[in-house]
């Protein structure tokens, strides 16, 4: 028996003495994962592939799966998504129960769930997002691109938001895949778009769009963009726009061009020759997508709406890979009506999870959760955008929540204490007549949206509110009954 038995199940061991090991078919672990994004489906993978007999609760604040994948993932780019049919055979398992619609902090603490299961595996990802801290950044028409990707995903809390596509000038702040997605969908046009499961509203909304320039403004300059090479050679087919580059921004220091030439930075490179193949191209009509490399926003000017971008030219310092952004006091003002600040998400805090503000990610040592001093947080456990940030894509995920999950294994000896799991989640969520969404409730969610879809010849229209996603299950059951 390990040190972090707790004595309030001494009682039921001690009679227990005939209790079967932990993780056999006697006595399953019982594991609940927080989230059911990626990194909490692919913790309950993790689970399920182990040699253990083990029962897996995924619990889930909306009634709809798949976090990021759902409402991250853009409405263009749909092989993405196919990852979906992977999470549904892993809720689809008879080992995994779905218990959506049940919030952690609100309807259940994580006291609570480390009552009743052997271990909790918090997989939230990364629901803030990082600000400019720039003077201005409170006026209308400042935006996070994070609310405007959760808009056109049809987000239940982006749902209602209003983004003045009225503006003719637009600033995307930050040059990683995100800041793409938002360029990508500014620009496409709502034929392209609307065959996709992009929300309805969106596709109103950007159907009246009057944006016709666009600048993609980052800090340091082509070679440490951080866009995947892929997302950036896409910006070169689109129909109606041309990305834009000055040939000045190709011109390299001595340390970027030592990045170039940096065999594990093959992304850097062909990102490079894309850059270059852009910055060839004459000006042929279409709209320009402006790639402004070693520029930063400074302050952001208008009376109570946005009207101008105040950039400083940035140059690069430091070594080959620690290279970072300096101001050099030259500053230009350029109007803009719209600004999408996308410059990273940001984990938020949980009531009672330790948490490291700096980071914004849970504490944590491997994916085992910490408190400030190193000490333990007993049968807690982390993976994903909340254990290591905002990083990598999707399948990054898989990694991440298997070697969690392989730290919580490792750990049966400490985590025996008997748990009633399940049983009592449901009996607690009951009692509280907590509308719980089930997996089959989800199925009938996501056939509703698919018939919706159908009708408008789309992939699917989302239902973008809690309450018609709820109403959609009780009319599936009313059906069924
Ligand atoms: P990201 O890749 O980390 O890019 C953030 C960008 O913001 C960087 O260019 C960074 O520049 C800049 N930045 C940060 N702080 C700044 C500041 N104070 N002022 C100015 N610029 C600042 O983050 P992301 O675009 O949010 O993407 C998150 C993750 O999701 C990434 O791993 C991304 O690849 C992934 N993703 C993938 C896809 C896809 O596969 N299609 C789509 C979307 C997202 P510095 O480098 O100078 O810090």
């Amino acid at each position: 028996m390990g040190p972090m038995r707790d004595a309030a199940n001494s009682d039921t061991e001690m009679l227990d003495f005939t209790r079967a090991e932990l993780g056999t078919a006697g006595n399953p672990l019982k594991v609940a994962v927080v989230g059911s994004g990626p990194s909490g489906f692919y913790a309950a993978e993790a689970l399920l592939q182990s040699r253990l007999t083990v029962e897996v609760d995924i619990i889930e604040r909306l009634p709809v799966p798949y976090g990021l994948v759902r409402f991250g993932v853009a409405p263009d780019h749909a092989k993405l998504k196919s990852v979906t049919a992977v999470f549904q055979g892993i809720a689809r398992d008879s080992r995994v129960r779905y218990f959506g619609n049940v919030t952690l902090g609100i309807d259940i603490s994580i006291h609570q769930l480390t009552e009743m299961y052997h271990g909790v595996v918090v997989s939230t990802g990364a629901s803030g997002d990082q600000r400019l801290n720039i003077e201005g950044e409170e006026l209308e028409g400042v935006h996070a691109a994070r609310d405007f990707v959760g808009w056109y995903n049809g987000h239940p809390d982006c749902a209602s938001y209003h983004f003045d596509l009225s503006q003719e000038i637009v600033t995307v702040v930050g040059q990683g895949n995100v800041a793409i997605d938002v360029c990508r969908i500014l620009s496409k046009s709502v034929d392209e778009l609307r065959g996709t499961d992009i929300a309805e509203h969106a596709l109103d909304a950007l159907a009246g769009s009057r944006v016709r320039e666009i600048h993609l403004v980052g800090r340091r300059g082509p070679v440490q963009a951080k866009f995947t090479s892929k997302e950036l050679r896409e910006l070169g087919t689109l129909e109606g726009w041309q990305p834009v580059i000055d040939p000045k921004d190709l011109e390299l220091n001595a340390a970027s061009l030592e990045e170039l030439n940096n065999p594990n930075l093959a992304n850097a490179k062909k990102n490079f020759e894309i850059l270059k193949g852009f910055a060839e191209k004459p000006l042929d009509g279409r709209r320009p997508l402006y790639l402004d490399f070693l520029q930063t926003p400074v302050s952001l000017g208008g009376d109570h709406r946005l009207r101008a971008v105040t950039l400083e030219r940035q140059r690069l310092e430091g070594d080959a890979l620690n290279q970072v952004a300096r101001a050099t006091g030259e500053r230009v003002v350029r109007p803009s009506g719209l600004l999408f600040r996308s410059v990273g998400y940001r984990g938020k805090e949980m009531p009672g999870v330790p948490f490291d503000d700096k980071r914004g990610v849970i504490r944590n040592k491997d994916g085992r959760v910490v408190d400030a001093s190193g000490q333990r947080f007993p049968r807690l456990y982390t993976s994903g955008w909340i254990k290591r940030g905002p990083t990598g894509i999707i399948g990054t995920n898989r990694a991440c929540s298997v070697d969690t999950v392989a730290r919580l294994i490792e750990d049966l000896p400490m985590l025996e204490a008997a748990r009633p799991g399940r049983n009592a989640l449901t009996e607690y969520l009951g009692q509280r007549q907590q509308r719980v969404v089930s997996f089959a409730d989800w199925l009938s969610i996501e056939q509703v949206e698919l018939d919706r879809g159908r009708e408008r010849k789309k992939v699917a229209e989302k239902l973008v509110s809690v309450s018609e996603m709820l109403a959609a299950t009780d009319v599936a059951e009313r059906a069924a009954a």
